[in-house]
């Protein structure tokens, strides 16, 4: 028998404000301080997680058709793994650090930089890995001392439930809530006074909530979208450019904000290229894709026919897959060759399995074509020898990027991962996750003794010129 998941249930907006002044006024009264009661928490949530992890693996196949080995990998072990991490390192990170290059005369001031939790935060969560990019940031916020208020995305409401439900029986609740709802519950989020906002989504909401939190000067940490190039060059194996690059666009759907959105291919290794792919296709999917358990579906129908609305649009050619059926919200890897930069599946981000491939003369040309049109990318997808991969590096900027494969930077629990212009800023992840939710906190303590030396600076300044 399936496991039950509760009901999604929008918060009542009315009850927002005072939620949010409760976690405050726990932050206010240090609770969360002590580092003893942030690894009770962060050991809480580890216990809710694996003790759900059925409920989670069933929420997360009903809200995206999500494969349970794919929801282990990139979300349950996920968040399981960062907690561990988090656990083991944070009596390390937490204390004060002896910041390096003080100058001799200063070191009697005993300067050292304190880990301040920011206060209390909003962490607002996407669809497409509900559980990881809810909890992920959540991690974070616990472990630096932070409270915080969850907002998980409400496409993915079974999901969202399963995580209300978790951190209501194993967290404190003075601390940590969780608020479901969409647009109107989050802009009554947003109208809040927050010390952080740690916002995962489309750059179109990301500017919605950076305006906001400037109103109230609050610090963001944005993780934002992709339209990310692979560029595979004539030097690169095809068959591993294929497989890597396919293994990018069907995990979860292709709906990952850093999967390639479009593929620039030098003209001569295209003919190989998509054989490869229809081979690997067939490797990965011997009964077919649709039959296979191991592809997940589009998340609703509204993206559906987003999805199959740059399909129709685009002027270019379907060269592999195609076929989709909405009752089932099922849409085939699809590779597209196109030949225009202002083609739609070229423009937007397609945060789906269609897989665009865009032939050129040469390295030059690729990188030209990149920087054209978009120039700050969340990931970037070099194919080729040393020398082309670093020149690839220099040319285009990215947030991050994995050189010979799609995505897998993203995958290490203890790399920092981020954006770069529009696809985000700051970052998380390990000890980024602490840092993003700690202030970094500069002191010195001036002894009584020093007296004698510092009165040098205090007027009349007559004559003092002179003695530097
Ligand atoms: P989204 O921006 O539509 O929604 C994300 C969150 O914002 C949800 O919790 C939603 O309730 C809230 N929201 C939506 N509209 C809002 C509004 N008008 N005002 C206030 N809040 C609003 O994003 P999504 O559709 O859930 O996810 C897809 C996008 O997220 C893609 O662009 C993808 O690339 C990006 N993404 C980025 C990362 C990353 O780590 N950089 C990860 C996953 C997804």
């Amino acid at each position: 028998m399936a496991p039950k998941i509760p009901a999604f249930k929008h918060t009542p907006a009315e009850a927002i404000p005072g939620i949010v002044e409760r976690v405050r006024k726990t932050f206010l009264a240090g609770k969360t301080r002590p580092v003893e009661f942030r690894l009770v928490q962060l050991r809480k949530l580890y216990w809710g997680i694996k003790d759900n992890t059925d409920l989670l693996t069933e929420a997360c196949k009903r809200d995206l058709g999500k494969p349970a080995y794919e929801t282990y990998l990139s979300e349950v072990g996920w968040v399981m793994n960062d907690i561990v991490f988090m656990q083991n390192n944070l009596e390390k990170w937490a204390k004060d650090e002896s910041p390096p290059d003080i100058p001799l005369m200063n070191k009697g001031l005993k300067p050292r930089i304190r880990k301040d939790p920011l206060g209390t935060t909003l962490v607002i969560g996407a669809y497409n890995f509900p559980v990881q990019l809810s909890i992920g940031p959540l991690i974070g916020a616990i472990a630096a001392g932070c409270t915080a208020i969850l907002k998980p995305s409400e496409s993915a409401p079974n999901a969202a439930a399963v995580m209300e439900m978790i951190i209501k029986k194993y967290l404190d609740p003075s601390c940590y809530q969780v608020i479901q709802g969409a647009v109107p519950e989050t802009t009554a989020l947003l109208d809040e006074k927050w010390d952080k906002i740690f916002y995962t989504g489309g750059e179109k909401v990301g500017t919605i909530v950076a305006k906001k939190a400037a109103e109230t000067l609050t610090p963001v940490t944005l993780e934002l979208g992709g339209r990310n190039p692979a560029i595979i060059t004539k030097s690169a194996d095809p068959r591993l450019a294929a497989r890597r690059l396919l293994w990018a666009k069907v995990h979860n759907a292709g709906q990952v904000c850093v999967s390639q959105n479009w593929i620039l291919i030098d003209k001569e290794v295209l003919p190989a290229f998509i054989k490869e792919l229809e081979k690997a296709l067939k490797e990965f999917y011997p009964k077919g894709v649709k039959a296979s358990e191991d592809y997940a579906r589009i998340v609703n129908q509204r993206q559906f026919l987003r999805l199959k609305g740059m399909l129709d649009n685009s002027r270019g050619r379907i060269l592999l897959g195609g076929t989709m059926d909405e009752s089932e919200l099922f849409l085939e890897p699809t590779v597209v060759q196109v030949d225009d930069v202002n083609d739609p599946l070229v423009v937007e981000e397609s945060f789906g399995p269609l897989i665009p491939v865009f032939p050129v003369n040469d390295l030059d040309e690729a990188i030209r074509l990149a920087n054209s049109v978009h120039d700050t990318p969340l990931g970037l997808y070099p194919f080729g020898n040393k020398q082309e991969t670093d020149k690839v590096l220099a040319n285009v900027r990215s947030g991050g990027a994995s050189v010979n494969d799609g995505f897998f930077h993203a995958s290490i629990p203890t790399l920092q991962f981020g954006g770069v212009g529009t696809s985000g800023s700051g970052s998380y992840r390990g000890r980024a996750s602490f840092e993003a939710f700690t202030h970094r906190r500069s002191i010195t303590t001036t002894p009584g003794w020093l007296e004698s030396l510092l009165s040098i600076r205090y007027p009349p300044y007559h004559g003092k010129l002179a003695q530097f």
